[in-house]
């Protein structure tokens, strides 16, 4: 007897939507997926019809950073807001805690795994010395490596092709934040003032497309993958696509959402709220970004989450330049890309699935087990219901007290979250534990040496 079934469910993948049908899940695996499954099980979660999606796989975010994010901004809070948004598999990114050897990767993988409300993997970073132990951070179950253009972690230029060069000989993959810092610092240092709105004319698109070439560039010379994080603009997609058509190593570009939900127009009501780097760009950028998102341009969205407290952030008002940037985002992207994305006519369910899902779990390297509803695969799903709602911070789960979107109306909503098999939340209630997700060696297969 199954543990559990999910019935009358229109399965999505990136491929297609199935007819309502029934999931069989036994021991944290789904058994079978099929229309003519008659099986009693313990539990049973009625999908009434509608669209259920493999467990998002978010692998861009900061969840854990005992030196810079405040108490109770920690691996387990954050990941309730993950799980509570339909995200049950994280890679997570260093902020000011280096993880650039292996012991500190154990370390934080260890601090984690008693935390973690969701599978996980970590990215190792941010890189300030190419001559990092690149092969012993791979041994213990990571291939990404970040490394940035900007401040306030920049390398230098021949660092960054220095680390591409090996790291592209061990069979890893850099990440890199793109953004010239010349041109940042020369519009900086136009700019008086310190409302919210200026906050946007520092950071000029120009310095993403720069930096997005030249990366591109140097990942070609030195023979390394590139992951192009968080691209804010449809011009800067068009840019780094340019180098996948033509590269002779594989290009993937990432944006995120709060660079598909709003322009610089929205900062004059949402201020130091939406302080976030790259900068938001224009209306008109906005669009390019959702054609790109929808043609295929780009490979797949990530949260790039990043938590502070509502009374910390609200000091921007005053002065723009003083908080951390940064938007919590992981609870709310998928129910934002479902209403937003798909039920405004701009993507597929299907396309909605390969960004979030399944292109993301290739890309961290444990699909199939993540990323798709089929037999073997964990049983880790979304459950959507219809719903018009305003959205608000008192209704997530995240305990930083704010969100970007508040106000938005919205038309999905995620009902119930399955993760390993049990039911961990119903309308961003959260019922797991910390210390119920696991850490991920990616790819999967590669056991960490201890
Ligand atoms: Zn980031």
């Amino acid at each position: 007897m199954p543990d559990l079934l999910v019935t009358d469910a229109q399965v999505v993948s990136a491929r297609g939507v199935t007819r309502p049908t029934t999931i069989a899940i036994d021991d944290g695996r789904i058994t079978e997926v099929g229309t003519d499954i008659d099986a009693d099980a313990d539990e049973t979660v009625d999908a009434d019809g509608q669209p259920v999606l493999p467990g998002v796989v978010d692998i861009h975010n900061h969840l854990h950073d005992p030196e810079l994010f405040p108490e109770r901004i920690d691996f387990a809070s954050q990941t309730a807001s993950a799980v509570a948004g339909g995200v049950t598999t994280v890679v997570e990114l260093p902020t000011q805690t280096a993880i650039t050897d292996p012991e500190a990767f154990r370390r934080k993988r260890d601090q984690c795994s008693r935390l973690a409300h969701v599978d996980f993997g970590l990215v190792a970073g941010n890189v300030d010395d190419p001559g990092l132990d690149v092969e012993g951070l791979m041994a213990e179950g990571t291939r990404d490596f970040k490394c940035f253009t900007a401040d306030p972690y920049r390398i230098e230029d021949r660092k960054i092709v220095a680390l591409m060069d090996r790291v592209g000989r061990a069979g890893g993959k850099v990440r890199v934040h793109c953004e010239t810092q010349g041109l940042l610092d020369h519009a900086r240092g136009q700019i008086e003032g310190s409302d919210p709105e200026v906050y946007m004319d520092s950071r000029p698109i120009e310095a993403e497309l720069n930096a997005i070439s030249r990366m591109g560039w140097f990942a070609e010379y030195a023979d390394c993958p590139l992951h192009v994080v968080h691209i804010s603009s449809g011009s800067g997609a068009r840019e780094a696509a340019r180098f996948d058509g033509r590269a002779n190593v594989p290009v993937t570009l990432e944006t995120c959402p709060h660079y598909l939900a709003f322009s610089k127009d929205d900062v004059a009501e949402k201020g130091p709220y939406l302080k976030v780097n790259p900068s938001l760009k224009s209306g008109r950028e906005v669009e390019r970004l959702w054609d790109a998102v929808a043609d295929g341009t780009i490979d797949l969205v990530a949260s790039e989450h990043f938590p502070t407290y509502e009374e910390e952030r609200a000091r921007g008002w005053d002065d723009i330049w003083e908080p951390y940037a940064g938007l919590p985002s992981i609870e709310t992207m998928l129910e934002f890309l479902a209403s937003e994305g798909v039920d405004a006519g701009r993507i597929t369910w299907p396309r909605l699935c390969e960004l979030v899902c399944e292109r993301p779990a290739r890309e961290a390297g444990v699909f199939p087990r993540k990323g798709i509803v089929e037999a073997g695969a964990d049983a880790d799903l979304v459950v959507f219901r219809e719903d018009e709602y305003e959205v608000s911070a008192d209704d997530l789960a995240y305990n930083g007290g704010w969100t970007p979107y508040e106000g938005q109306e919205w038309s999905r909503r995620i009902d119930t979250v399955i993760r390993d098999g049990a039911v961990v939340a119903r309308d961003h209630e959260v019922l797991s534990e910390p210390g119920d997700g696991s850490f991920l060696a990616r790819p999967l297969g590669v056991e960490s040496d201890r």
